[in-house]
Formats: structure tokens, C-alpha cells, sequence
């Protein structure tokens, strides 16, 4: 099969985002829809008997959804919006595992013209109850389980949630106020609905993501985002009409969204959603069964394949998989030749962010791959190794192999529009007309990016972007802590795990059965991918002179590595 990129040099020459844009139909009568373009246009065409989701459920369940039960069921959820009196706009929150819901959930309301926002089901209450604030949320939906155990004790702070809509609703949740049936509505609702007339700068997805400081921050997606998912699925993902495509990532996040919903659907092909979670043999067996052929992954699964071994995919038949492709954190140059291997093809690293919207840089099907490399920039993307010079003001680094700050020229389609009401915290991304990714890289002689680090604090934990603030916050909420400072501990499996440092207010002593209260106290509020895994003492967290916790220097004293310039730290 010839894939969709051969000729990188000549396709990056004569590529254009508008020439991109004529590759999708648009809506009937004007204006861009993403549930359109994934949906209604295959339900309308030669596709609309194709399965369009696989949906597998944990206990062996399997249910198809074709192109044409799709279009129905996301048309009843546009409905019960509708009914339910939800503006266009408006945002509609969704907290669940990967159940059919969510996905007709998600399509559903960007027919509508609402705003999409995922929640990772593994949060705890407070970050639910802090993005569905800030997000101003007025719908969500969600299980009676995850409801009873993160929702309930945060939904009185949460006035302007005006509906909550829980899928397999049990006796007790039944009368409380605003609290609504989800398979009911459905059931009563019409199958037919006339896709709002949004415009490609029309609001459609919110994605939260974490900084060093401050609350998380709601990335805000446009439907002409669609266009970039699209041409990244044929380029970066190589898609071609008979696929399979499986990508593992949670709809909580943005992979799980632009590519775990949209991107396979707007090429029409099938996309595999896996209800259950990591096991290597259920894996191989998925993708045995189902013959994917394009299978999207993140490193710490890699990691977890690996460490399972070779040995026992020998017992699977995984000669259909033509791509397998990988995000979200540094690939480790042994795991994609373990790939080959392993797979007979090697991963095929690629990089992009919540911001970015879409895959960035890729390592195409057709082109030599350079282990530990993330690949070269998508056509209609220009990406440069930057350094900042003073205030408001970045030069090039053109030599090869050197590191400086991964930079983009905006103007993508899938670029986000703004954090949401945080206008200072969005224009301060942009220096010198370049978006600042805020990773550091170097780019060699052949146009290729190396990964080298954050240029700041977040952690990357199991591909899951983690904010040390957050962290920080709700321990300094427990009446022993005086300080927190909060790091990525370096894993072989998940890349970093939470590791949080506290000192203590004068009336506590440290103790194990302190350390074990609060990371039982850290986990029931921020969920267990937040939480931190361990937790130490330090009699003074070491802080610059203007107040800033130094992670850098405590990772550093963690690491036993160099503690650097300590010009700034304030003497205790
Ligand atoms: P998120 O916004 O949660 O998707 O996280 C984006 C961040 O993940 C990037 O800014 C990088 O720090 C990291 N990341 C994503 N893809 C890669 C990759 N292929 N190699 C190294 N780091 C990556």
C-alpha cells in the first residue's frame, strides 16, 4: 500500500491548509462542523453501513456502531440538549470511562454547536469540581458510579451545572434535583436533527491542561480544527479507507478526542475503543481478533509491552498492523527498536500537545526513522529551536544540534484560540511570532526535533501532563502541612511519578503514619494519576528570595545531581 506522504520535500512545498480544507465537504448551506465531517457525511455516502466505532466492553461485550447509527444516536443527544434548553456555546462536561456514551456524547454536542469538555475519569473531586468552575460547565454527563464517589460531595459549589445526566442511573441518585437520566432522554428523543450552522471560528472543544502555577488551563479548539485532524490522520497516521485504527489513549485527554474520536471518523474508516484498561495479552488479542492495522499508543504502555516480553506475542497473529505510532512522552530509542522486534516495524514517535490541537511532528510511514527522534514537522507546519533574548523577544537557533525552546509558527488550523478567560496567560505563549511550546529541544542537520525536556516544572506521568501547584495546593490543605513543593520523580515505566516534599507546622512531627494519612488524603481529593506517589519531609522547602517553591533544586537533591545557582535561594 503506497502511504499518504511519500515525498516529504515535495509535499511540504506544495501543501496548503486551504487546499487541505477542500479534502472535507463543510455543511450543507455553509460553515464547518466537526460532528459533520466525522459523521453525517459518511451516513449520507457509499460509507454509511461501514462500521464506524467498535466499541469493546471489559467483560468481552463488542458492539458496532456503523456510520448511520452514529449519525442517529449523536442526532438524539443533539436532541436532548436541545430539549433540555442548552445555548449553543454552551459547555457540556463529561466524566466517564470509555463507554459508548461519552462517544455519542461528544459528537452529540458539537452538532449542537456546543463546546465539548472531556474529564480524565481517574480525577479526584477537586479537580473535577475546579475545570467544571472554571469551564463555567452547565451540563454533565456521566455513571451513577463515578457521580456517587467524585461528584456528589462538589456539586453544591458547582451553581451553574444545571444538568446532570447519568448513564445507568440507580435508585439513589434517582430523585435528587437536576439529576437526569441519560438512556431515557435518549430513548425519548428524536433521531433527526439539523446540525447547528457553526463557523470554523466557532468554539468546539475545551481541553484543561496544567502549567507550573496558577489553575489548570482550558485550551479552546475551533471547528476548523477538524481540518488539521483530518490531514494529520493521512499524513502522520496514514490512514486509507480499509483500516482498522486502534488508539489507546482516554477520551480524557486530548489524544483520546482528536484522535480517539475525530480523526479516524472524518476518514471514515473504523476506529476501535477498548472499554478496559492496560493488559499486553488482552492487546495483541484485540488487535489479532479485529486486524487493526494502525494502532496509536503512548510510551508507558511501550514500556509496560516490553517489560511483559517478547515471548508471548508469539502466540498472537499481529501481521495486520501496517503502523504503529506513539505520543504523549519521550520514546525511548530501545522502545522503537523493541517495535521492530517485536511488531516487524518499528514505533513511529510523534509530538504534539493540548494547545497544538493535532500531531506537529512525525515520523512518517515513508521516511527513515531516527530512534529517540520525534520525526519532522507536518506539511503546513514550521517548527524552530528558538532562544529567548530578553523581554518580548526570541532569535533562531539555526545551527544544528542545538538546544533551545521548540517553537511553531502559528496559523494552524488546530492551533487553540485561547485559554479560556486567561487572556494575558495566551498571549504570553506568542514572542517574536513564534508559539513558545514551552519544551526544549535541538533540531540536527536533517531537519529532525530530539525531545530534551520541559523548560519548566510539569510533570509527565503515564503521558498524563501533571501541574505541581495543583499538588501543592490541596496538600497545603491538610492542618500538618506547612509547605509542599512538588516534583517528577524519574520512572523506568510510567517516565515521572508524583513525588511531593512537605515541611511540617511546628505542632507535627514527621512519622510513617503521617506520610501514609497524607497520601491517603492526597489521593481521595486529586484522584490516583494526580496524587503524589511518595511524599517526604524537609525541614524547610527550599523557596527563591521572591517566594518561589525551587522544584528544580529539590529534584536536584532528590537526584543527587549538581544543585546549580543557588544565588536566589532564600536563606532559613
Ligand atoms: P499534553 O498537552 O498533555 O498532550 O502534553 C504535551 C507535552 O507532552 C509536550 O509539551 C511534551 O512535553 C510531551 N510530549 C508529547 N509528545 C512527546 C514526544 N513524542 N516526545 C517527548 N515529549 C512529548
Amino acid at each position: 500500500m503506497t502511504p499518504n506522504l511519500c515525498d516529504y520535500e515535495q509535499t511540504r512545498a506544495t501543501f496548503s491548509w486551504a487546499q487541505a480544507r477542500r479534502a472535507l465537504d463543510g455543511l450543507p448551506g455553509g460553515g464547518l462542523n466537526i460532528a459533520y465531517e466525522a459523521v453525517d457525511r459518511h451516513a449520507r455516502g457509499a460509507r454509511r453501513n461501514h462500521p464506524a466505532l467498535r466499541w469493546l466492553g471489559r467483560g468481552g461485550e463488542r458492539r458496532d456502531f456503523t456510520y448511520a447509527e452514529l449519525c442517529a444516536q449523536t442526532n438524539r443527544f443533539a436532541n436532548v440538549l436541545r430539549e433540555l434548553g442548552v445555548g449553543k456555546g454552551e459547555r457540556v462536561f463529561l466524566l466517564a470511562g470509555r463507554i459508548p456514551e461519552l462517544y455519542l456524547s461528544a459528537l452529540g454536542t458539537l452538532k449542537g454547536g456546543q463546546v465539548f469538555c472531556p474529564l480524565f475519569s481517574a480525577f479526584g473531586p477537586e479537580p473535577i469540581r475546579q475545570r467544571i468552575s472554571l469551564g463555567d460547565g452547565r451540563v454533565l454527563v456521566t455513571t451513577a458510579a463515578l457521580y456517587k464517589r467524585k461528584v456528589a460531595e462538589v456539586r453544591a459549589t458547582l451553581p451553574g451545572l444545571r444538568h446532570i445526566l447519568v448513564i445507568g442511573q440507580p435508585e439513589e441518585t434517582r430523585d435528587i434535583a437536576g439529576i437526569l437520566d441519560f438512556h431515557q432522554l435518549m430513548a425519548q428523543a428524536d433521531e433527526r436533527f439539523e446540525i447547528a450552522r457553526t463557523q470554523p471560528e466557532d468554539l468546539a472543544l475545551l481541553h484543561f491542561t496544567s502549567g507550573t502555577t496558577g489553575t489548570p488551563k482550558g485550551a479552546m479548539h475551533v471547528h476548523e480544527a477538524v481540518v488539521a485532524h483530518h490531514v494529520t490522520g493521512s499524513f502522520a497516521l496514514d490512514f486509507h479507507p480499509d483500516d482498522v485504527f486502534w488508539c489507546t489513549a482516554d477520551p480524557g485527554w486530548v489524544t483520546g478526542t482528536s484522535y480517539g474520536i475525530i480523526a479516524p471518523l472524518t476518514h471514515g474508516i473504523t476506529s476501535v475503543v477498548d472499554e478496559a484498561d492496560f493488559d499486553a495479552e488482552r492487546w495483541y488479542g484485540i488487535v489479532q481478533r479485529h486486524k487493526v492495522t494502525v494502532w496509536y499508543t503512548a510510551p508507558t504502555a511501550v514500556r509496560m509491552m516490553m517489560k511483559v516480553g517478547t515471548e508471548v506475542i508469539r502466540n498472537y497473529d499481529l501481521s495486520s498492523l501496517r503502523l504503529v505510532a506513539s505520543v504523549g512522552e519521550p520514546l525511548n530509542p530501545e522502545a522503537v527498536v523493541w517495535g521492530q522486534e517485536a511488531f516487524g516495524r518499528p514505533i513511529h514517535d510523534n509530538w504534539w500537545q493540548t494547545e497544538t490541537g493535532g500531531i506537529m511532528i512525525a515520523n512518517y510511514l515513508a521516511m527513515e526513522i531516527r530512534p529517540g527522534s520525534m520525526g519532522r514537522p507536518l506539511p503546513g507546519i514550521e517548527a524552530g529551536i528558538v532562544r529567548r533574548v530578553g523581554q518580548g523577544a526570541v532569535e533562531e537557533v539555526t545551527e544544528p544540534g542545538v538546544e533551545g525552546e521548540l517553537a511553531l509558527r502559528p496559523g494552524w488550523p488546530s492551533m487553540f484560540r485561547g485559554y479560556l478567560n486567561e487572556e494575558e496567560r495566551y498571549r504570553k505563549c506568542f514572542v517574536g511570532g513564534w508559539y513558545l511550546t514551552g519544551d526544549l529541544a535541538r533540531r540536527d542537520a536533517d531537519g529532525y526535533f530530539w525531545f530534551v525536556g520541559r523548560a519548566d516544572d510539569v510533570i509527565k506521568s503515564a503521558g498524563h501532563l501533571i501541574g505541581p501547584f495543583e499538588v501543592e495546593s490541596i496538600l497545603m490543605e491538610h492542618a500538618a502541612v506547612a509547605e509542599a513543593g512538588v516534583i517528577g520523580k524519574p520512572d523506568p515505566v510510567a517516565g515521572e511519578v508524583v513525588k511531593a516534599f512537605v515541611s511540617l507546622k511546628p505542632a507535627y512531627a514527621w512519622s510513617d503514619a503521617l506520610r501514609r494519612e497524607l497520601l491517603g488524603f492526597a489521593r481521595k481529593r486529586l484522584g490516583a494519576v494526580v496524587a503524589p506517589r511518595e511524599i517526604d519531609h524537609v525541614a524547610n522547602v527550599p523557596k527563591t528570595r521572591s517566594g518561589k517553591i525551587m522544584r528544580r533544586l529539590l529534584k536536584a537533591r532528590e537526584l543527587g545531581l549538581p544543585e546549580g545557582d543557588l544565588s536566589t535561594l532564600e536563606t532559613q
